[in-house]
């Protein structure tokens, strides 16, 4: 089942081939894990993001990757969900709870760059407000927030529905736009920012896309827009499971 779906969005041309291997493994781990309930959400959470991104162009400010997500990008968001799943072989619900929290994290992130890639008003920086080229990590606009807290409500209402957690909802919308606001802060504050050393552009990678290695010159220099996604990912993990630990249909 999951080796179609991430057969198909290689063809829908929204992943790479590593992406669509990467893909096709966290499909086989949620389900191995959580079961179809879990294989429901994340199905939610896959087609309503393709949806949105159809049609949304890739910001070109800042050194692309390209519209197609790659094996790093699936992993630093879907790698958690993954992981999470396999709590659900000990305690069915927490695999659930955890699993939605992390998608809706993922969905969040997904959903506020293709509604920010349609905004009129440029993009501020979330620390300072300075305005930014579009695609600037850190760079925030009204549009795409707001397309960011529907999709991790969207993914939220699936998890609540699949794991008949009524609480999930709530918690998962908030830890999944919060997640989003960390990513920002971590990508406007601490991520490295480079430039090429050949064609003198701007880049988020410590190679161009040209092939050239480029220069350090702020921020830190080992924390790259991957590196900020992954740990945007697990603090998100992370705080679902204190929620879980607070809120959970099992605590007394
Ligand atoms: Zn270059």
């Amino acid at each position: 089942m999951s080796a179609v779906v991430a057969l198909v969005a290689y063809r829908l041309a929204t992943l790479t081939r590593s992406g669509a291997v990467a893909a096709w493994l966290v499909g086989t781990m949620v389900l191995h894990g959580t079961g179809w309930e879990g294989g429901g959400i994340l199905a939610a959470f896959f087609v309503s993001s393709s949806l949105v991104s159809l049609g949304a162009a890739a910001p070109a400010g800042l050194d692309p990757k390209g519209g197609r997500r790659d094996h790093r990008q699936v992993l630093a968001n879907g790698g958690i969900a993954a992981a999470a799943a396999l709590f659900g072989l000990h305690d069915p619900q927490l695999g659930i709870w955890l699993v939605t929290s992390a998608l809706a994290a993922a969905a969040a992130d997904t959903w506020a760059t293709s509604f920010g890639a349609r905004s009129e008003a440029p993009p501020r920086l979330i620390l300072g407000g300075r305005v930014v080229p579009p695609g600037t990590s850190g760079g925030i606009t009204a549009l795409g927030s707001a397309g960011g807290a529907a999709g991790a409500s969207l993914v939220a209402a699936a998890g609540a529905i699949a794991g008949d957690m009524p609480v999930l909802l709530p918690a998962a919308a908030l830890v999944g736009f919060g997640g989003m606001v960390l990513d920002s802060v971590l990508g406007a504050g601490l991520q490295g920012r480079f430039r090429c050393t050949q064609c003198g552009e701007r880049s988020e990678w410590r190679r161009h896309r040209c092939g050239r290695p480029t220069a350090h010159e702020g921020g830190l220099a080992w924390l790259d827009n991957d590196g900020v996604n992954l740990t945007a990912a697990v603090g998100a993990a992370g705080v679902a499971y204190a929620a879980w630990l607070w809120l959970s249909p099992m605590s007394p």
